[in-house]
């Protein structure tokens, strides 16, 4: 499903080169882990895929079923199913949650030549994922991320993913600033959009997160490339020993 290939990307504006030369490969079906020490590049290849503005690709490629995505705009990577949860989630002022989400479930039906919900449809469908989240309808009325708890943030953007039902979804640090129940849920969520026809990368520095979504493959990011692949054991590797010993044997 995915194929980043020989990736080189930039910050534009400095010209800093951050992602260099990562290659992956993520199936459809598969729960993709990518670890890695602070400042590594899982942020910035997280930015790079959805196609934020402010990062240059400079060399390789993007394939997503095959295609490449370089040119194509962030809401058009969002229609073709790709659904980004960042490590800090944008703030939109003045416009409630259940907006938010109304007008983003229908550009996405839109997309994919499907009829708009209907109100009352879309109203009991965010009630009833929002309940699994145990979301409170009050937070639902507020606007997107204004004010949230770092808690409350994951959980809306578990819920953005549960209403859209993306094909790629990429998560990034979603266990940071979470209690052990908070964690539960966003992980139970997680663990909920697992199907054979989706693929899910869940970026995180810790392991916490990956005892309660076990990941079928580990990927190591250091300095902006992949310097080892395993499968869940690589994360208990890590917890055990650091990054330090993969590091030395990567160079
Ligand atoms: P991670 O998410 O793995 O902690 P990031 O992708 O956030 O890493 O950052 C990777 C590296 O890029 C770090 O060294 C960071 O300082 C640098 N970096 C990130 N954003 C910028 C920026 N806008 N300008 C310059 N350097 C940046
Ligand atoms: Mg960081
Ligand atoms: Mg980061």
């Amino acid at each position: 499903m995915l194929e980043i290939k020989n990736l080189h990307a930039r910050i534009a504006e400095s010209g800093t080169e951050i992602i260099r030369g990562l290659n992956l490969k993520v199936a459809a079906g598969e729960v993709a882990a990518i670890m890695g020490p602070n400042g590594s590049g899982k942020s910035t290849l997280s930015y790079v895929l959805a196609g934020r503005d402010g990062y240059e690709v400079t060399e390789g490629d993007i394939l997503y079923n095959g295609e490449s995505i370089l040119d194509l705009e962030p809401s058009e990577r969002a229609a073709k199913g790709i659904f980004l949860a960042f490590q800090y989630p944008v703030e939109i002022p003045g416009v409630a949650t259940m907006q938010f989400l109304k007008v983003a479930i229908n550009e996405q039906r839109k997309a994919r030549g499907e009829e708009e919900l209907k109100t009352p449809d879309f109203i009991r469908l965010v009630r009833e994922r929002a309940a699994e989240l145990k979301i409170e309808p009050e937070m639902l009325k507020r606007a997107l991320n204004v004010g949230f708890s770092g808690g409350e943030k994951k959980r809306a953007e578990i819920l953005q993913m549960k209403l859209l039902e993306p094909n790629l979804c990429v998560l990034d640090e979603t266990d940071s600033g979470l209690d052990i129940d908070a964690l539960k849920i966003v992980a139970d969520g997680v663990n909920a959009l697992r199907a054979p026809d989706r693929a899910i990368i869940v970026i995180t520095h810790y392991q916490r997160l990956l005892e309660h979504i076990v990941p079928d493959t580990v990927h190591v990011l250091y300095q902006g490339q992949v310097i080892k692949s395993g499968d869940k054991s690589l994360a208990s590797e890590l917890e055990a020993h650091g990054y330090a010993d993969i590091i030395e044997a990567a160079a």
